[in-house]
């Protein structure tokens, strides 16, 4: 993964996330912050292409500086009316290459008084852009848990049963394409060229799509906002 920042306008609605290509060779961007008032912001972009990794990662570190030149040429193809690719790139602040790394699922996250979280317990490609929010989960959880049963072994069993599986799926789940499936049947059925989608993937079938990874990923809108609190306003916990 190559990632940097642009300065230039926001795509669409100007709040878009933009997925471009398939999960095994793609462009993603987003805006990282409001507009100014001469109508650009700042722009989050992500370039991926999936490579042999059989003999390991051969480069030290994350986030090491590289040049557009570097890797520009995998995404020469990615011009369209509405948005230029490889003359975006050229005009970013910065560009560095982050390694796709994960970890297997471990059958259980908690020994003796020890439980991971985080990274530590469940590190995840960032398919489905939920490492981050999915750590915090995990407090949240593990709060609730240390409020109904004190802080003790009891605790840290019913947070390590509630999330350990789930999560591990999930885990799984993003080294497939994530949301990022859409575009790959968009891809299978007409090589991602179509003068009306609604012929090649229609509507219902890609909010079905959509709604079963939101499901999943825990991200479904409706379902989080009916949801109670996972702690209580208020709670203390015991003893
Ligand atoms: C390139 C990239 C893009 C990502 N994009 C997203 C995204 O869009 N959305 C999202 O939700 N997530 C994203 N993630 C994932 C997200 O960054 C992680 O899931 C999240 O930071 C994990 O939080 P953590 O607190 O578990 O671990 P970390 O953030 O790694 O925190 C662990 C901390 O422990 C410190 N530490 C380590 N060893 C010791 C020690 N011995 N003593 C004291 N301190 C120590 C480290 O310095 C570090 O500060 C991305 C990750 C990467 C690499």
């Amino acid at each position: 993964m190559w990632r940097g920042t642009v300065r230039t306008k926001p795509l669409r609605t100007g709040s878009s996330f933009v997925g471009l290509g398939t999960h095994r060779h793609r462009m993603v961007i987003y805006p990282i912050s409001s507009p100014d008032p001469d109508g650009t912001c700042l722009v989050n972009w992500i370039a991926e292409v999936t490579m042999d990794s059989a003999e390991g990662w051969q480069h030290d570190g994350w986030f090491r500086p590289v040049e557009l030149a570097h890797f520009v040429h995998h995404f020469e193809d990615f011009r369209y009316e509405w948005l230029d690719v490889p003359a975006m790139l050229a005009q970013a602040d910065c560009a560095y290459e982050n390694p796709m790394i994960d970890r297997d699922p471990v059958d259980t996250w908690v020994q003796g008084p020890v439980a991971l979280m985080g990274d530590a317990a469940h590190a995840m490609y960032p398919t489905g852009s939920n490492g981050a929010s999915q750590a915090i989960v995990d407090a949240r959880v593990l709060g609730a848990k240390i409020v109904r049963h004190g802080a003790t072994p009891a605790a840290l069993e019913a947070y390590d049963e509630q999330l350990c599986g789930p999560v591990s799926e999930l885990v799984l789940r993003n080294r497939g394409a994530g949301p990022f499936g859409l575009l790959n049947m968009l891809d299978e059925r007409c090589g991602g060229v179509f003068d009306d989608i609604e012929t090649v993937l229609p509507v219902e079938e890609r909010r079905e799509f959509m709604a079963k990874y939101k499901a999943a990923a825990g991200f479904a809108m409706e379902q989080l906002n009916a949801a109670p609190p996972t702690i209580e306003e208020g709670a203390q916990v015991r003893g």
